[in-house]
């Protein structure tokens, strides 16, 4: 059984995705092992996958309006992929329902589950338990749903919930007795983020961040921390940011926007010269220029000198994180510290630990104190600006378009599962690449979609995957693997009715 989890907000941090992650796995392995369930899906022939995406408030209801017509915010959805009612399948599952991983495992996906943690949040105090019972609660709602439970009447629904609870208890999270009465949904504040704190929205501190050094020093890994989600793709091999894929970090009262470049080189080819320009570009329109070195080496070079440079001629107020404080000790940083120093009048140089999420508070409030007045830019929920894995994800759709005659409707979406870069051996930058690996998902509504889709022996969906690549190649200059998969998400179902018990009315019109 595997769960993958995609965190696309930023109001679910990284601890409590892993807490959450190891709740519901176990939420749903009790399933499995339960009598209810249907024996065909128990063998070790396969394994069984679930995804969860987290996502925000605008994101949910989109969804919810795409799927339901109902334009409203809501807890959670479950796009089951089999046809199935109250833990028993409704027929034999077929070769199509399967994929195989790259190592030639079989799995089996059961569906989707979108949850929402900001509207889990205010259930959570509503109902005065934690946000990690409301969250592994919601999942294991959902999980049952894609089982084929439901509650359209007393009987399923009391049915349902008998399970639901022995599941919250048997993992660990049973109900805290008295729970708190429920607002009705009159009560309910009905306000995204993005209707309270709208663009152009006056804010004492806001404005752009040029976040520059050389490549491996950690910048991308900082930029996830700060946004509780990943961003940019981060790995051990230097560059693997592109160009000026930007990070938004939102707060009632600030906003800033990183613009996380590619390293500042020594001039050596074209490309590096293009790459200290596009550093500089970066901070030419940025109102704050934070430098991150390395705290393992004491020593500015050249790069570093460049930078300081740099800020020095656009007459920017300059800032120095020194990062990888984990991997050190304090004392070896005064060295460091010292060297800097020397170079330039750093307007604040501050140790963090992007790894370990330490310290970073503080960088935020130092560069947050750094910026001036000036309206909202971009709107809260938005954490990036668009990047090629949107890209792609359009591109791909094209084909569908384009190949199926718009056979397929609308409601079909393109989901990029993973987004992958491989460096060449003798990388210099990010645009240095020998491979991209995308894993992406074509999500239906029907059945009959989903074979137009694959086509006779697959050779649909090998066409669209052919086109979409070569496309993609084109974009981003680079040989690319593209493998695509369909999913149906049938029957979209959501929580409301069974809130209905708790006087949670909802409202569908
Ligand atoms: P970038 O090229 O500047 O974007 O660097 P990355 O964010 O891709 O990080 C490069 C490597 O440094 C990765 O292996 C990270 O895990 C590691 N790294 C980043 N921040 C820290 C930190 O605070 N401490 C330690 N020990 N390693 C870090
Ligand atoms: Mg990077």
């Amino acid at each position: 059984m595997s769960i993958s989890i995609n965190n696309q907000t930023r109001s679910f941090q990284k601890d409590q995705v892993k807490t959450f992650q190891e709740y519901v796995e176990k939420s749903l392995s009790e399933i499995m092992g339960s009598s209810f369930l249907d024996p065909r899906l128990k063998s070790p022939d396969f394994e069984i996958d679930a995804d969860i995406r987290l996502v925000g408030e605008t994101a949910i209801r989109k969804l919810n309006f795409e799927f339901r017509n109902i334009d409203k915010v809501t807890d959670v959805l479950s796009f089951p992929a089999l046809d199935m009612k109250e833990g028993t399948l409704d027929s034999d599952l077929m070769p199509y329902d399967f994929s195989f991983d790259e190592k030639g495992k079989k799995h089996l996906s059961i569906g989707d589950v979108v949850i929402c943690p900001e509207r889990a949040k205010k259930q959570a105090e509503d109902y005065g338990h934690s946000l990690e019972r409301e969250m592994v609660f919601l999942a294991t709602h959902s999980f049952l749903h894609l089982f084929g439970f439901d509650h359209m009447n007393k009987k399923e629904e009391e049915s349902m919930f008998t399970k639901q609870e022995q599941v919250m208890v048997a993992i660990g999270l049973p109900r805290n007795g008295e729970e708190k009465k429920v607002r009705t949904e009159e009560e309910q504040p009905d306000l995204s983020a993005n209707d309270l704190h709208p663009v152009g929205e006056m804010l004492p501190h806001c404005g752009y961040c040029a976040l520059i050094g050389r490549p491996n020093v950690g910048k991308s890994t900082l930029l996830n921390c700060i946004s509780g989600m990943k961003l940019a793709i981060v790995s051990h091999k230097p560059q693997t940011t592109r160009n000026n894929i930007r990070a938004i970090y939102n707060r009632e009262d600030a906003q800033v926007i990183f613009v996380d470049t590619p390293g500042i080189h020594r001039p050596k080819s074209k490309l590096s010269e293009f790459m200290v320009d596009s550093s500089f570009r970066a901070a030419k329109g940025a109102d704050v220029v934070a430098l991150m070195v390395d705290g393992r080496f004491g020593k500015p070079a050249n790069v570093e000198k460049q930078a300081v440079e740099t800020a020095r001629k656009l007459k920017k107020p300059l800032i120095l994180i020194v990062n990888k404080a984990d991997a050190v000790t304090k004392e070896s940083l005064l060295p460091l510290i010292a060297n800097y120093s020397s170079l330039a009048d750093f307007a604040a140089i501050v140790p963090v630990s992007a790894l370990k999420d330490d310290g970073v508070e503080e960088l935020m409030n130092v560069i947050i104190g750094m910026l001036p007045s000036a309206p909202r830019y971009f709107p809260m929920e938005e954490v990036t600006d668009q990047s090629e894995r949107e890209i792609a994800a359009e591109l791909i759709r094209e084909q569908i378009l384009h190949y199926t005659n718009e056979e397929i409707p609308h409601g079909t979406a393109v989901e990029i599962d993973s987004f992958e870069e491989e460096l060449k051996e003798d990388a210099i930058d990010s645009y240095d690449r020998s491979l991209i690996k995308i894993h992406a998902s074509i999500v239906c509504e029907r059945d009959s979609h989903k074979s137009i889709l694959l086509g006779k022996n697959g050779q649909m969906i090998k066409r669209i995957g052919t086109a979409a690549r070569e496309n993609i190649e084109e974009m981003t200059d680079c040989k690319v693997f593209l493998d695509l998969h369909v999913k149906v998400r049938k029957d979209w179902k959501n929580r409301q009715v069974f809130l209905d018990e708790f006087g949670y009315k909802q409202k569908e019109d």
